[in-house]
């Protein structure tokens, strides 16, 4: 097994994809039940250490994989795993039918947020999935893990309006994608991750407030890996976002730019005041897309 995999309970594997060349930022799960689940692929770039860390395990075919939601991040390898694995078949929010067989759209929606160049160069490029390959999830649907396992599908918009999180009650694991916020090693807070066109306060609430009344022993997210706290976790996440929209909401006549610099200037305050050694705080930095935080919240907010 390679140092950058963890198991854990019941089978769980995080493997950490090196998104971007870096550790400790992207984290695909393996639930290596009698019938397996991968759960997200990561970016195209990404997809060789995945590879490499599957086999390391002994795991030469996977046969089906479970999307949190259609950001390239999360998804942009998925064409990769489905021409290694002719008969790979993917859970997915039903908008991945209509963009991963062409994802041209997709591609260039995401490339009008971060620059073509940026995502080739960071991500790669995305090949096309077939339809054959894809299925759509519905909300509670129970996915077969084998021997009376199931993996529960919850529908939980809010960060993506084409977000599930997936529930496990064997090992009472909740996989929440992107659904919580960010939290980078060594720290144990969330930074919130509230990005444009989808962010909504309410929504977003709903589905933690939801989430929230399972029996959770982990969270299992995908920057970055398992936690044991759940419950405070959550709290914790909405208390940050709470603070976050209610600073954004502050700085209406700053540019972009200038409000990215004082949501930047004012968390590096808010991490010192908590005592954060600073390595973590350059962690938490560097790993987040503050500009984007600004939008999202704007756009929420009807301040744009
Ligand atoms: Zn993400």
């Amino acid at each position: 097994m390679k140092q950058d995999i963890i198991k854990y309970d019941e089978n769980i594997y995080q493997i950490d994809v090196f998104m971007e060349n870096k550790p400790g930022r992207m984290s695909c799960y393996y639930i290596d039940s009698t019938n397996p689940i991968l759960i997200e692929v990561g970016p195209s770039n990404s997809f060789p250490y995945l590879i490499s860390s599957l086999e390391s395990l002994g795991i030469n075919e996977v046969k089906r994989s479970a999307m949190t939601h259609l950001h390239l991040d999360h998804i942009g390898g998925i064409g990769h795993l489905v021409e290694k694995y002719k008969k790979h078949f993917v859970y997915i929010h039903e908008l991945g039918l209509k963009h991963l067989p062409n994802p041209e759209k997709l591609w260039k929606a995401v490339s009008e947020v971060y620059t073509e160049e940026w995502l080739s160069t960071n991500w790669g490029e995305i090949k096309p999935t077939p339809l054959k390959n894809l299925h759509s999830l519905k909300d509670k649907e129970l996915i077969d893990l084998g021997n009376g396992r199931k993996l529960e599908a919850i529908y939980g918009p809010g960060h993506a309006k084409h977000h599930f999180t997936f529930y496990d009650e064997y090992s009472k694991t909740l996989f929440m994608g992107d659904t919580l916020g960010l939290i980078y090693p060594h720290g144990n807070f969330v930074q919130p991750n509230l990005p444009p066109p989808d962010f909504n306060k309410e929504v977003l609430f709903k589905t933690l407030d939801e989430l929230n009344t399972l029996d959770l022993k982990y969270l299992a997210l995908a920057h970055f890996g398992i936690h044991n706290n759940p419950y405070e976790l959550i709290n914790n996440a909405k208390e940050s976002i709470e603070l976050w929209i209610d600073f954004v909401s502050k700085l209406p006549n700053l540019s972009i730019d200038e409000a990215t610099d004082s949501l930047q200037t004012w968390l590096i305050g808010n991490y010192r005041i908590l005592n954060i050694d600073e390595e973590t705080i350059n962690n938490y930095l560097n790993n987040g897309n503050f500009k984007m935080q600004i939008q999202g919240i704007r756009k929420y907010l009807n301040i744009d």
